[in-house]
């Protein structure tokens, strides 16, 4: 049996990785692990993620935190810049920052439908389109991962959230376009879409009323939400160039949520 045959199958070692909204919830535990993975981390956000680089490099492994806007086009270059500058290359791109909100499409604002989307699929847009000039600048055979949801298949209920669900739609369609596009450079771009998963936007009374969560729970068919770390291998998997063949896929990690 070949020693350390897994670790090479899945090695991100002297990947320079970047995880967009990896200050808490979901992005905080991808880059965690892919940092555990091997590779050398970058983090945007617009309030900053001490925490995450504190834990990663408590564990031997190196951060970067970089104060940046998905939506602000200057704000993402000047923080791919400092990737760059810091890791001299960019190989992984996490798309992961993203908000959502439970209105219903009277109650909602045209000016909040305009912020869902220009978070959620615009800031994805403008991170791939800045990760892949680079990329291909430096020769770089990369990997993007553009977290869509459950959402972007199926209308979750009760709430209402028209903008978050064609947001997450159209997340998964501009990855299989985008794929296509970026082929012959050698950029993979795959999509996650996960079901429910335990975080800040999905478990906390300030996100989310005691009666939605009473109300999801009967349609769990694992009878439970995901853990952030429950995405992380085939996350870590999409990286790794083990899946060199998988481009313009959507991989759904919802617990058979969607399928009844
Ligand atoms: P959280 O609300 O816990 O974290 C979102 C992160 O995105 C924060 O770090 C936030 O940081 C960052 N962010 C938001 N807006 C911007 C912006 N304009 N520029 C840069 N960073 C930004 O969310 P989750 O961890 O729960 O979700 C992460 C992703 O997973 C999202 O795309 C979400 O849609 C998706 N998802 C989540 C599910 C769930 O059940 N939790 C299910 C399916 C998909 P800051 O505010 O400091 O900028």
């Amino acid at each position: 049996m070949k020693q350390n045959y897994l670790q090479d199958l899945f090695s991100l070692s002297g990947k320079a990785a970047l995880v967009t909204g990896g200050g808490r919830g979901i992005g905080q535990v991808i880059a965690r692990e892919l940092a555990r993975a091997g590779a050398d981390i970058a983090i945007f956000s617009r309030s900053g993620a001490a925490e995450t680089v504190n834990l990663i490099e408590s564990e031997g492994g190196k951060a970067i935190d970089i104060i940046a806007d998905v939506t602000d086009e200057a704000s993402v270059k000047a923080g791919i810049d400092k990737i760059v500058e810091t890791y001299g290359k960019l190989d992984i791109v996490i798309n992961n920052a993203g908000v959502c909100y439970h209105k219903d499409a009277f109650e909602a604002s045209v000016a909040e439908w305009r912020e869902c989307l220009d978070i959620n699929l615009t800031g994805e847009y403008i991170v791939c389109r800045e990760g892949a000039r680079v990329m291909i600048e430096k020769g770089t055979q990369g990997s993007m991962i553009n977290i869509a949801s459950i959402s972007g298949h199926i209308v979750n209920i009760p709430q209402r959230q028209a903008a978050y669900n064609a947001s997450k739609a159209g997340v998964i369609h501009m990855t299989k376009s985008l794929a296509i596009e970026w082929a012959d450079k050698g950029i993979r771009v795959n999509a996650v879409s996960p079901g429910y998963v335990a975080t800040p936007m999905s478990i906390d009374p300030d996100f989310v009323e005691p009666e939605l969560l009473a109300a999801w729970d009967p349609l769990f068919p694992l009878h439970r939400m995901a853990k952030p770390e429950e995405l992380c291998g085939a996350i870590i998997w999409l990286c790794s160039e083990s899946a060199g063949y998988t481009t313009g896929a959507d991989i759904i990690i919802d617990g058979a949520y969607g399928v009844i």
